[in-house]
């Protein structure tokens, strides 16, 4: 793997602050993330933003086939002369927005594993794009700013648990993979990242309404985390009135005087079910 800043330099180009391409220099690191995903030979991958490569080489070798979507087509070129100066043939480069892919129909038939290193500002709305597809991707092994991969892993009752920890807790089984310190991209971030696994659960027999239903209860619940859950959740989201939500409260046997942060998964689901009967 040629160093991201030499590859950039000979080609005359930059790292794009507003693509968030902090690249990966350390090929150690990259090939740690990539062990420690255990893909293998009959794996079909899709790599989000695979940049000059440093996670693309060491995947196409372990795995059957990559597929990676990269939004900057400056860089394309550069990637695919890595590629081909290791005789890697097994990855297909799709010059495209992530957010703007239907990754279902990119799986077609198949399951996928979906890995990235990701621009920070993005990596929130990918996780969740990911969640509403998770018929089609198994697992999921994503780089994110320490701090949000300390928030997606707090249990509730932690401070730092939050909507998005609820409803990525409630989706997928999350484990801290490995910690990776500023002096392993070029250029240097500001941040120390984490990569994160999730292993998503198939439905835990909720419905799709069901789960609409569960992600609005969620939402509206921490809309306003420093009021109580019945004066949140009455406070509009939800087309609710104080009276309605203090039955589903009762229904579901919540405190109405507790807060968002307080309900563990099994909670919202007991609360978005009791709210679907009162209000139907
Ligand atoms: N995976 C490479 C590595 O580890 O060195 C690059 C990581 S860099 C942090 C993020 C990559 O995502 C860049 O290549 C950037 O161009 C690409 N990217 C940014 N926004 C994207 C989007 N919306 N869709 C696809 N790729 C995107």
């Amino acid at each position: 793997m040629t160093h991201p800043g030499e590859l950039l330099k000979k080609n005359s180009l930059y790292a794009g602050k507003e693509l968030g391409q902090n690249f990966l220099s350390n090929p150690a690191t990259a090939q740690m993330i990539v062990d420690r995903t255990g893909v293998d030979k009959e794996m079909i991958v899709l790599e989000i933003g695979p940049g000059l490569g440093a996670i693309t080489l060491p995947l196409a070798r372990a795995c059957k086939q990559v597929v990676a979507v990269e939004k900057d087509r400056r860089i394309i070129p550069l990637l695919e002369e890595e590629l081909a100066n290791e005789g890697i043939r097994n990855v297909t480069i799709i010059n495209q927005d992530i957010l703007k892919t239907d990754i279902r129909e990119l799986a077609g038939t198949k399951k996928l594993v979906v890995i990235g290193n990701l621009p920070y500002n993005i990596s929130s709305q990918i996780l969740f794009q990911l969640i509403t597809i998770r018929q089609v991707v198994t697992r999921a092994f994503l780089m994110f700013q320490k701090e949000l991969a300390e928030r997606l892993l707090s249990p509730a009752g932690n401070r730092n648990y939050s909507r998005l920890a609820a409803v990525v807790q409630y989706a997928s089984k999350i484990e801290r993979v490995a910690d990776i310190r500023p002096n392993n991209f070029f250029p240097r971030p500001d941040v120390n990242s984490t990569v994160l696994r999730f292993d998503f659960f198939e439905t835990k027999g909720m419905g799709k309404e069901d789960e609409i239903l569960l992600f609005s209860v969620i939402k509206a619940a921490f809309s306003k985390r420093r009021k109580t859950l019945h004066n949140a959740m009455a406070d509009g989201e939800l087309g609710l009135t104080k009276e309605i939500v203090g039955i589903a409260l009762e229904n579901a046997g919540i405190d109405p005087s507790r807060r968002a942060e307080t309900l563990n998964v099994q909670e919202f689901i007991d609360l978005s079910k009791a709210v679907g009967k009162v209000s139907t």
